[in-house]
């Protein structure tokens, strides 16, 4: 199956599976998780109207987009922050998904240039307490939030998360409904206006998009298996 037509079936399934639970039409953005994958796939996918590519390696993201140099792409980081990468992200980047520390924050704020739109960030938590340390426990969201939402150059749009592919549809609807609660409280709590949750992944896209998701993170499901980096 050619990248046009993945693009199109996964299309079709998010417009199919907003239909379904009554969410807006056009309400879900389709990623395209762009790691490991090699330019020409990118340029292809641009030409089919993605416009949007989560990269999660600075270095290679810092390549492709001299590569693709196509102003039309919005470039989102999606992987693990090192604070020696901030100045490089807060650079080249539109949005961030993985915030997980105050410093990453304060780091990114500080080295956004005043002739960029606020860098637009999701932070990443940790729905069920595994032992990875992506992302924050939910407990500790609204401290977070609170600080980012201070940054004058920093836009908190919402949360993100990456929770393991639980038994079923069913399960992993359960799981992924807590970050929609979640980032509802938030709002409620601290007067925030999040509009952004960022969940589902070629494995769960379904339930994500029911439970609420607004951006939806592909990978597989529209390149095939990646490379390594
Ligand atoms: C790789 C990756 C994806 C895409 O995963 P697929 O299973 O290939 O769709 C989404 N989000 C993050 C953070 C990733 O690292």
């Amino acid at each position: 199956m050619s990248i046009k037509y993945k693009i199109k079936l996964i299309t079709e399934l998010i417009a199919q599976t907003e239909e379904a639970y009554s969410r807006a039409p056009d309400s879900v953005l389709l990623l395209a998780a762009t790691k490991g994958q090699p330019i020409d796939a990118l340029i292809e996918a641009s030409k089919e109207g993605l416009k949007n590519f989560g990269e999660n390696y600075f270095q290679e993201a810092q390549r492709k987009i001299k590569q693709l140099a196509d102003p039309t792409v919005t470039w989102h980081f999606i992987g693990p922050i090192q604070s020696n990468k901030t100045k490089g992200i807060a650079e080249l980047f539109g949005w961030v998904h993985t915030i997980n520390r105050n410093k990453i924050a304060q780091q990114l704020n500080e080295y956004r240039s005043n002739h960029l739109p606020p860098l637009n960030v999701c932070l990443q938590i940790n729905l069920i307490d595994e032992e990875t340390k992506a992302g924050i426990k939910p407990e500790e969201a609204a401290e977070l939030a609170f600080t980012v939402s201070q940054f004058p150059h920093l836009k908190l749009r919402g949360l993100m998360t990456i929770p393991p592919l639980q038994q079923n549809e069913e399960e992993q609807y359960h799981v992924l409904s807590k970050l929609n609660h979640l980032m509802q409280e938030l709002n409620q709590q601290l007067g925030l206006s999040m509009d952004t949750l960022s969940m589902g992944m070629s494995d769960d896209l379904v339930p994500a998009i029911k439970a609420g998701s607004t951006i939806v993170r592909i990978g597989r499901a529209i390149f095939g298996e990646r490379n390594a980096h």
